[in-house]
């Protein structure tokens, strides 16, 4: 992957969880204090205290989510961003637009949403 695709896919990763953690009101202090440390142009995945603090207020699916974009964002500095955990094919870039942190290419996802996992 070019080097400007994974800026521009941890942008929108960073973007995703920013999203999630501002509906979070109540937990503004807590964002402001994490996001002090973060470069923007990098992925700084900010630090691990603030996250735990995080996930006590956010809902299964928003943790899901959180924990994904960090998976996502762990697979952009080791290499392997955008390749499906089920078959090792890249994720193509339209998907990948939608959902950057998606761990499944269509195919992959479509079997397991009939497998009912
Ligand atoms: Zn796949």
């Amino acid at each position: 992957m070019l080097k400007k695709d994974k800026e521009r896919y941890i942008k929108l990763l960073l973007k995703e969880k920013d999203r999630i953690c501002k509906n979070l009101g109540h937990s503004r202090e807590m964002l402001t204090k994490g996001e002090k440390g973060i470069p923007t142009h990098i992925a700084d995945h900010g630090t691990d205290e603030f996250e735990k603090g995080l996930e006590i207020n956010l809902s299964d699916g928003e943790l899901k989510t959180i924990n994904n974009i960090r998976e996502a964002l762990e697979k952009i500095d080791n290499g392997t961003f955008g390749i499906c955990d089920g078959c090792g094919k890249p994720i193509s870039k339209s998907r990948l637009d939608i959902l950057p942190y998606a761990n499944f290419c269509i195919t992959c996802q479509n079997e397991k949403e009939k497998s009912g996992e």
